[in-house]
């Protein structure tokens, strides 16, 4: 037997420990690069429950599935949050479970979801510019944001990722502010490029900032960086160190270095569909199959199967790139 049987491999010998699981469409903000102003959402009743979420887990988990995120749209307007972190945390093989969120209603919550088990925290912050949050988020909010963080910290939560999608013409002057404020709060900045996979399908490469030009304003403007010791070069985030030992920063290329070569990634939407890739065309209806009484064992074999169907890459370089229906906020990022 090989070391990787019983495992999630793809044709490719990619194998898949991380699945990353949508808990809501809705969000309480509409940023303009992944919503529309009026987005329809998914009924309620078409949301995977949370004992259905566990059960899938609990079904993938002997495959190698050991890593969990909760997103969304935001899944913090999923109500008692920290009760699936606690029912995830507690099944047999998964040892990490961590929230990608914007932050906003993170000040309340944070003690309960890290009492619940919580690991890691992603918090998602393009802009220390009120006026400028109102615009790209077509919602106010910064200060919430801002405490989110500020409770994130308090609950103990470390290290804690400040994600910053960067678009050109709206906040490449926030790059060097976003950095400097991780810096002075121990916290990890990410800068990730900007993606097709907006609701309005109005994503072009001229907007796209891309990572090159993010480390020379960080060099220029914040400090002196360094390759991260042991950084691997195939995985999502290029990691760099500041010389002067201030922290750390990641740079999240996925247009002008995609890491698709090394990508461990499954997602669950919040309406119970299995994607393969985040630009996959195809979905697995795992829903269907949770309502119907599937048993672990197929919804194991579903799993296999889709991973088994996953492409080398997602094509945004070439002519054949097609952007997938659904945007960001309806896959969970
Ligand atoms: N609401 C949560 C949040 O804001 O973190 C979770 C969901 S949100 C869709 C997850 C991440 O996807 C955020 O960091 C957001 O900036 C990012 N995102 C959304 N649309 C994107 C796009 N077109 N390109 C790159 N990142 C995008």
């Amino acid at each position: 037997m090989t070391a990787n049987a019983g495992r999630l491999v793809d044709s490719f010998g990619r194998v898949h420990n991380n699945l990353r699981i949508s808990v809501t469409d809705r969000c309480n903000i509409r940023c303009v690069y992944c919503m529309p102003e009026k987005a329809e959402f998914m009924p309620r009743d078409q949301l995977l429950t949370f004992e259905e979420i566990a059960r899938f887990v609990a079904a993938v988990a002997p495959l190698g599935i050991n890593k969990v995120r909760l997103t969304g749209g935001e899944p913090l307007l999923r109500k008692d949050l920290d009760v699936l972190v606690r029912m995830l945390v507690e099944i047999e093989g998964i040892a990490d479970v961590g929230l990608t969120t914007n932050g906003m209603l993170l000040a309340p919550a944070a003690g309960r979801l890290r009492d619940a088990g919580l690991e890691r925290i992603n918090i998602s912050l393009d802009t220390l510019d009120a006026g400028r949050f109102e615009r790209l988020a077509r919602r106010p909010g910064l200060d919430d944001a801002i405490a989110g963080v500020i409770a994130a910290k308090r609950a103990g939560f470390d290290p804690i990722k400040l994600n910053a999608v960067v678009i050109r013409g709206f906040n490449e002057q926030d790059v060097a502010p976003l950095a400097r404020f991780a810096r002075e709060h121990g916290l990890e900045m990410r800068f990730i490029e900007y993606m097709p996979l907006d609701a309005g399908h109005l994503w072009e490469r001229e907007k796209v900032v891309f990572a090159s030009e993010i480390l020379d304003v960080l060099a220029r403007e914040v400090g002196p960086l360094e390759p991260a010791p042991g950084c691997d070069p195939r995985a999502p985030a290029l990691d760099y160190d500041y010389r002067d030992g201030g922290g750390r920063v990641g740079l999240i290329a996925s247009v002008s270095r995609p890491f698709c070569g090394s990508c461990n990634r499954l997602r669950l939407t919040s309406d119970g569909k299995l994607r393969n890739c985040l630009f996959a065309l195809d979905e697995t209806d795992v829903k269907r199959l949770l309502r119907e009484g599937a048993s672990d064992a197929e919804l194991a074999r579903a799993a296999s199967s889709s991973v088994s169907a996953k492409w080398e890459g997602h094509e945004i370089n070439t002519a054949r790139f097609i952007q997938p229906d659904r945007p960001m906020y309806s896959i969970g990022g």
